[in-house]
């Protein structure tokens, strides 16, 4: 299993970096990640790792910067926040919706992926993993549902499939269950506690004095894990 380093984004010795899926994953998911991929070819869909491992000095910088209002920052519904007119707490609040806290990302872990449909798309479409592009209407509508019909068999799984009061709805973002569930386990609030006081993470003291809340939160209140593979499902 993973070990405290490679849990928290501060080591890479558990990801393969895969040049042909421009990617590195968790080399026990490279196999797996595989045949989701070469089932959705047969169905017509080009399945594309948009973002695969994020080490954590990645997940920092991204932090880093929203905390300082240098990239934009929105709410729960998708509406920019002026960075000037919020608190400490509604700062937090609106990051952690749409970005994970340094040493707490499930890209550190190799397991998770966010995905798009090359198929879909036109040479010179910008995607912007929004719900939009995964709605009914949407470029990606396709993928959504072969995702949602496919992806169990496979293990894999939405662990943000729907708005829970924590990170926001991500229909892009897959999980390989057997081993992210595993990691999750071992993320406690300690180790993410002691990883953000031994770094330069904005907002340090307000973070560490409400861990366990923030844990309880983003970080542990993901949707339930699919059926085990071969297990019916039921009517
Ligand atoms: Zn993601």
């Amino acid at each position: 299993m993973l070990n405290e380093l490679e849990l928290t984004g501060r080591a890479a010795t558990h990801v393969v970096l895969c040049d042909d899926l421009g990617a590195a994953l968790h080399r026990e998911v490279i196999l797996p990640y595989l045949e989701l991929r070469d089932a959705a070819w047969v169905d017509g869909i080009e399945l594309q790792i948009v973002s695969g491992y994020r080490g954590f000095d990645a997940q920092l910088r991204i932090w880093n910067m929203k905390y300082r209002g240098e990239r934009p920052i929105y709410d729960e519904c998708g509406q920019v926040r002026v960075h000037a007119s919020l608190d400490q707490a509604q700062l937090v609040a609106a990051i952690l919706c749409w970005s994970a806290l340094p040493g707490a990302s499930r890209h550190h872990w190799g397991t998770d992926i966010d995905v798009i449909d090359r198929a879909a798309i036109a040479e010179n479409y910008r995607y912007q993993l929004l719900p939009e592009e995964f709605a009914p209407c949407g470029v990606f509508s396709r993928l959504n549902s072969w995702l949602t019909e496919n992806m169990a068999r496979f293990d894999f799984f939405r662990p943000y499939a729907r708005y829970q009061g924590g990170v926001h709805r991500e229909p892009w973002h897959l999980s390989y269950a057997p081993i992210s569930s595993a990691a999750l386990r071992l993320s406690t609030p300690e180790l993410i506690a002691i990883t953000v006081r031994d770094h330069e993470v904005q907002g340090k003291d307000y973070l560490l004095a409400r861990m366990p809340e923030i844990y309880r939160r983003y970080i542990e209140n993901i949707s339930p894990l699919p059926p085990k593979r071969g297990q019916d499902i039921g009517p």
